[in-house]
């Protein structure tokens, strides 16, 4: 199961399972209720998340606690990167929040809007048996954000190297794996460690 209520990562992580073969059901579909993240990292979070959904369920989960690190902001939004978008997950008001705050600090130059999407994902076995791995891709916030497409902070986001935001890449470009993309984002990077660890 992917122990998920985030539509935006339950795409993406069902893509990435599915050229294994492995067709998972989501938490909201089996029911599970997400528990609180009280861990301090992103990979503690994963951690609750997985363990959780798999001792529920009796499956095994697939869990992803992600979020944008600014260095300009001493790592926020980092693990609260979903809370600062508020009860209703305006990303909109996150971003604008995080363009305010960067204001405020003169970070007008690329070089000052350092950026970092991490992904700690985690497989969680009833038994207790966890497996964990990390995945990270480095770029600049752009303003005003760019594209409609992906989720969350992704108009954001402009990884190095490229000239379009994530906001404005195709998901194959964005996450997808050899031989459709490139494996760019931070989900994908860990899921390629994952899926060496353990999908073989
Ligand atoms: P959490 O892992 O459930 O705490 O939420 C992570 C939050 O980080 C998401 O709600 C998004 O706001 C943000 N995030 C994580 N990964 C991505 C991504 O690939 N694109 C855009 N936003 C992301």
């Amino acid at each position: 199961m992917i122990a998920t209520h985030n539509p935006g990562k339950l795409t993406e992580m069902r893509a990435l399972l599915a050229p294994y073969g492995i067709a998972a059901q989501s938490a909201a579909e089996l029911k599970h209720a997400e528990p609180v993240e009280t861990g301090k990292t992103f990979a503690e979070n994963a951690r609750i998340k997985a363990m959780a959904a798999a001792l529920a369920t009796g499956c095994v989960a697939f869990s992803d606690d992600s979020g944008l690190v600014f260095d300009a902001l001493g790592g926020d939004p980092g693990i609260h990167s979903a809370r600062w978008a508020g009860p209703d997950k305006d990303f909109r008001f996150a971003m604008n929040r995080i363009q305010t705050l960067l204001i405020e600090r003169g970070a007008k130059q690329p070089s000052q809007r350092r950026a970092h999407f991490i992904a700690a994902l985690c497989l969680a076995w009833p038994d207790g048996h966890v497996e964990e791995f990390e995945g990270r891709v480095d770029g600049v916030a752009v303003w005003p954000p760019r594209g409609n497409a992906g989720f969350g902070y992704d108009p954001l986001f402009l990884p190095d190297g490229f000239d379009r935001t994530f906001g404005q890449m195709s998901a194959d470009e964005k996450h997808g794996l050899p031989p459709k993309g490139n494996g760019l984002s931070h989900r994908a990077r860990a899921f390629v460690k994952l899926a060496d660890a353990c999908l073989r």
